[in-house]
């Protein structure tokens, strides 16, 4: 009697995902909104206020030493747990309000969706406030009917002055096992942040607006101010630099979940831990758009991990030495020549990112094996040194120099 074997990697399971929901308050009155900012003004004068204490006078605090204050108890007791938490800190410029799950809650009537609480001290009446909660409305519904967890809330106003409250919500999201071993692999650069190598074959090069010429611009504007002694203006334009960095790589990482996602595959990424201490050539470190160590590839991943994680996509991590080098084909190690890659044994030609993302979507299966790569002797400038894999199947053929010409 033949005995059944069931294959196939044992169920991962489910991810527990946060997300913090910004919702904006509608139809604010001004009165309420002088209120919150008023509010907010206490609530920092108050974080301030107990910065000033000795760590010991910290840890034995409560909402009634603050009994003067008219904000709410449970207010006061989270400002009290997010200074204590906040070691560094000197003193606050603002902080926004903050409360716990138990000092808020969650309504709808019709499609109008609403948040009450109460900030006054002493006062029963939760005041509703409507939010803007169209592309929330999926996660909104889970929390009332009880398949996520809603956490704190935070009042918070805007660079433009528009309230929002901020909502923590947790919940499990089932993960893909992807047992049929479909991946999307995945090459970060600096010139092109983003190619994708889909499991179906085409190439996808996500192009967004060009980092490299950002980071040059940028770079120039503040060396101009620092020469002129303007600090503030130099941190500031800092900071508009990375808000549209953060943002590319938001659009970025949310393309490329949604992209898995419809091929029904997971992302495979290369393991670029360790690439900040990999030595960088002189003129690279002084060009802005060359310079490796402001390239934002770990915001990128941790954006595809989060997104991954609650779109229930897997991901996996492969090695990156020799991504870029090897041919996709065959499996010889050649150098790109800026972007295009042209193997000199087997004559394949392609866009040096799209050939290295091949290369970590079939990091396991393909000709590319990472097991046998080593780098020759004498370099890899020749191409086709290496071992590789042979026509037929899985036999490791030495290659010599006599048959680089083959
Ligand atoms: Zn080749």
């Amino acid at each position: 009697m033949k005995q059944k074997v069931t294959r196939g990697k044992p169920n991962p399971g489910t991810n527990k995902v946060t997300k913090t929901l910004k919702l904006p308050l509608l139809s604010l009155n001004s009165v309420k909104a002088k209120e919150f900012s008023r509010f907010e003004a206490l609530n920092t004068r108050l974080a301030n206020r107990i910065l000033a204490l000795s760590d010991e006078q910290k840890r034995s605090l409560s909402s009634k030493d603050f009994s003067d204050l008219e904000l709410g108890s449970s207010w006061v007791n989270q400002t009290i747990r997010n200074v204590q938490t906040s070691e560094k800190t000197k003193t606050f410029k603002s902080l926004p309000l903050e409360t716990n799950n138990q000092n808020w809650s969650l309504h709808k009537v019709g499609d109008t969706w609403s948040v009450s609480f109460n900030l006054i001290r002493g006062t029963r009446n939760r005041v509703p406030v409507n939010v803007h909660a169209s592309s929330h409305v999926q996660i909104l519904e889970k929390i009332l009917n009880g398949e996520a967890k809603a956490g704190s809330l935070k009042l918070w106003r805007s660079r433009k002055g528009t309230w929002h409250v901020c909502i923590s919500v947790t919940w499990d999201v089932p993960v893909t096992d992807n047992a049929n071993n479909r991946w999307v692999g995945c090459d970060r650069g600096q010139n092109i942040p983003l190619v994708a190598a889909t499991p179906d074959g085409p190439i996808i090069f996500y192009q967004a607006r060009k980092i490299r010429h950002i980071r040059r611009v940028y770079a120039a504007r503040r060396a101009m101010l620092q020469k002129l002694g303007k600090t503030r203006a130099v941190k500031k334009l800092e900071n508009k630099e990375a808000r549209i960095v953060k943002h590319i790589n938001h659009c970025l990482s949310k393309d490329l979940v949604a992209l898995a996602v419809r091929c029904n595959a997971g992302i495979r990424l290369e393991d670029l831990t360790g690439i900040r201490n990999a030595p960088q050539r002189r003129s690279a470190k002084s060009d802005a758009g060359l310079n490796r160590d402001t390239w934002p590839f770990y915001q990128l991943e941790s954006f595809i991990k989060y997104k991954a994680a609650i779109s229930g996509v897997l991901i996996q991590k492969v090695p990156a030495a020799y991504t870029t080098q090897a041919c996709n084909p065959c499996g010889a190690l050649n150098k790109r020549k800026k972007h295009s890659y042209v193997c000199t044994r087997c004559g394949h030609k392609a866009h040096a990112d799209g050939n290295a993302s091949q290369n970590v979507r079939d990091a396991e299966t393909g000709r590319f094996c990472l097991l046998v790569l080593k780098a020759p002797e004498g370099g890899c400038y020749d191409g086709a040194l290496n071992e590789v894999r042979d026509e037929i199947g899985n036999n490791l053929v030495p290659r010599t120099r006599t048959t680089k010409s083959a």
